[in-house]
């Protein structure tokens, strides 16, 4: 398959590193970040040229000019979860859409509370849920698959399940991973 290089570990990646539960950052120093199925220790810097967070040496740094609120650091969070999500996202769907041999028209983030994601079948669109960007690339792929899947069969059947059994047999195990990840905030 073309995003695993190794089927057989990544349930072990996943729960030795990611807490399933996704609660509301306070982006504190000493904190730790979740991204793509990891964990992170943030760094707060001030005094620095400009607002924006890299991530290096397994460290998330959050570069700050002055002190800023809550609500500002969550902001430049989720604009950069944004950023990350929508680049993993891109080849997956690439890929996924050419063997399912379904076409959507457009997708999209948002931060929501109860989905992963969605799809409109009457305008082939995806919705993606914007803390997948703390999930691994496996649960990301599986909520990709799902909603493609959709396009084939709308509800949750039996016919659904073979669909997405079809294309991904390991598909149990992922969607068990992906619920204990309770979004709780
Ligand atoms: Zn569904």
């Amino acid at each position: 398959m073309a995003f695993l290089t190794s089927r057989q570990s990544w349930l072990d990646k996943q729960s030795s590193s990611a807490p399933p539960c996704i609660t509301q950052a306070s982006y504190l120093d000493a904190e730790q970040i979740m991204l793509a199925g990891k964990s992170y220790t943030l760094r707060v810097l001030e005094n620095q040229s400009c607002n924006r967070i890299v991530l290096e040496h397994e460290q998330i740094v959050l570069l700050m000019v002055t002190d800023m609120s809550l609500r500002q650091r969550t902001a430049l969070f989720d604009a950069w979860y944004r950023i990350n999500l929508a680049s993993r996202i891109e080849p997956l769907l690439h890929y996924w859409q050419r063997i399912m041999a379904q076409e959507i028209s457009t997708w999209s983030i948002m931060k929501m509370k109860s989905r992963w994601g969605s799809c409109n079948t009457r305008k082939r669109s995806i919705l993606f849920n914007l803390e997948l960007a703390k999930l691994s690339d496996c649960l990301l792929e599986y909520v990709v698959v799902h909603e493609l899947a959709h396009l084939i069969e709308p509800s949750h059947n039996h016919v659904f399940k073979s669909v997405v059994e079809h294309f991904l047999p390991d598909w149990k195990g992922r969607k068990a991973m992906l619920r204990k990840h309770i979004i709780n905030y």
